[in-house]
């Protein structure tokens, strides 16, 4: 047979699993635990000997199904879901590194993704940032205790595209395991493992669950790492199949252990969003350009950052590699004009913090979101207090160009 398409798969999927009674949606289990009645399966769960479920923490066959879907989208081995995307990165981080290793991380990373390596940093593990956008950088920074390079597809807010192809070879060739956040692009615009990722990290909270109703977060394994070269991997998580190590030990020593685990509810929502990825994404895509062109012919608009245009640095790279460049743009405001006024002025766009959502949001970058990190982090980052960062939503496109040329207008007059 063969292979089906990304969305039939995906609507599909949970019906592999013949569920109570012919639901076409997994039901959403809400038992915290699990009985047996032999007590000898319950021990042998325990012991990983038989497929089943001990406590809720661990396992929920809500967010087993989710998870399966996301294996599936990502065409990879396996996926541990957690209650967040942060939940997602940072337990796996603390579940692969110790003291003393090294990893290499895009200096352009998510705010939050980069606080939590800082707080790698003060727990002994070494963290360069740099400029991914040529693999030079990444090379350059690799040492002997490098153990994992970490990057996004799209970065936010400045749209930078790492180059993900050569970061791939790279870390291939010197047997590093190669994380890529693929929360921009989905797996719908992007499958990191065709560029050679071992881990692909996402924040189900933005394009997959769609709808700003749930939180939540992955991460898969591809199956292209040889974990048997990985130092790090407790010997009681050297099952026979190599290519499970490093997803056991992210399941045992991150979610198990520091537990951010997701909840059965959230779940449900997610894998319900999940199933319209592909026609929310392509329309806010098509949205995408209409509104970064007009920006870009807008007089009131300095720069736009969107890897849609041909001005942008790596356009090529991202038409290249992508099937459509994302629904995430940033705008510079030219001097006098300013966000907040901008901001106000917009009748349908929402001021909100999310990506990812149905509906348009916008907000004032380095008054917000990149606050915390100071005047002098943002410029080294090319943030200007007058970004504003858009998420491009699904509404009709001339609703969208109307509330852009209204609120630029406005702002421009009021200068
Ligand atoms: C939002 C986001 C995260 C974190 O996801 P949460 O679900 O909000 O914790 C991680 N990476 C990227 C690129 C994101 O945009």
């Amino acid at each position: 047979m063969s292979k089906k398409g990304f969305t039939t798969t995906n609507l599909h999927s949970d019906r592999l699993d013949k569920p109570e009674h012919g639901v076409l949606h997994k039901a959403i289990h809400t038992s915290v635990a699990y009985s047996y009645d032999d007590a000898r399966e319950l021990a042998e769960v325990f012991q990983g000997k038989r497929a089943g479920y001990n406590y809720g923490r661990q396992l929920n066959p809500t967010v087993t199904a989710l998870q399966n879907r996301i294996t599936a989208m990502e065409e990879g081995i396996a996926t541990a879901a957690f209650a967040t995307g942060m939940a997602a990165i940072s337990s796996s981080m603390l579940a692969l590194l110790r003291a003393g290793d090294h990893i290499v991380a895009s200096a352009f990373l998510f705010g939050n993704t980069n606080s939590f390596f800082g707080t790698l940093q003060t727990l002994g593990i070494e963290v360069s940032f740099v400029d991914a956008t040529a693999v030079s950088n990444v090379e350059a920074a690799i040492k002997e205790n490098t153990r994992l390079v970490f990057v996004e597809t799209i970065a936010n807010p400045v749209t930078q595209i790492a180059d993900l192809a050569g970061i791939g070879a790279v870390c291939k060739q010197r047997d590093l395991v190669y994380c890529v956040d693929n929360t921009m692009t989905s797996p719908h615009l992007f499958l990191p493992k065709a560029v050679g990722a071992s881990l692909v990290v996402n924040s189900l909270t933005k394009y997959i669950g769609g709808h700003g109703n749930a939180l939540g977060g992955t991460i898969t394994d591809t199956g292209l790492f040889d974990w048997s070269r990985f130092p790090n991997i407790y010997d009681s998580y050297k099952g026979q199949d190599v290519s499970l190590w490093g997803i056991t030990q992210i399941k045992k020593k991150g979610l198990r252990d520091m537990g951010g685990s997701l909840g059965p509810e959230a779940a449900h929502h997610l894998a319900v969003g999940s199933e319209t990825l592909p026609l929310r994404m392509d329309r806010a895509c098509a949205n995408a350009i209409a509104v970064a062109r007009l920006c870009d012919a807008h007089p009131a608009v300095n720069k736009v950052n969107y890897p849609g245009l041909e001005q942008h640095p790596q356009h090529t790279r991202a038409r290249d590699l992508f099937c459509n460049f994302g629904s995430i743009m940033s705008i510079d405001l030219v001097p006098g004009v300013d966000c907040f006024d901008v901001l106000n002025a917009m009748q349908t766009v929402v001021s909100s913090s999310n990506l990812g959502d149905t509906r348009t949001l916008a907000i004032p970058v380095a008054h917000t979101i990149f606050y915390e990190m100071g005047a002098e982090r943002r410029a080294s980052m090319g943030i200007s207090d007058s970004m504003i960062r858009f998420s491009i939503g699904i509404e009709e496109e001339a609703d969208l160009l109307a509330d852009f040329t209204h609120a630029l207008d406005a702002a421009l007059a009021g200068k």
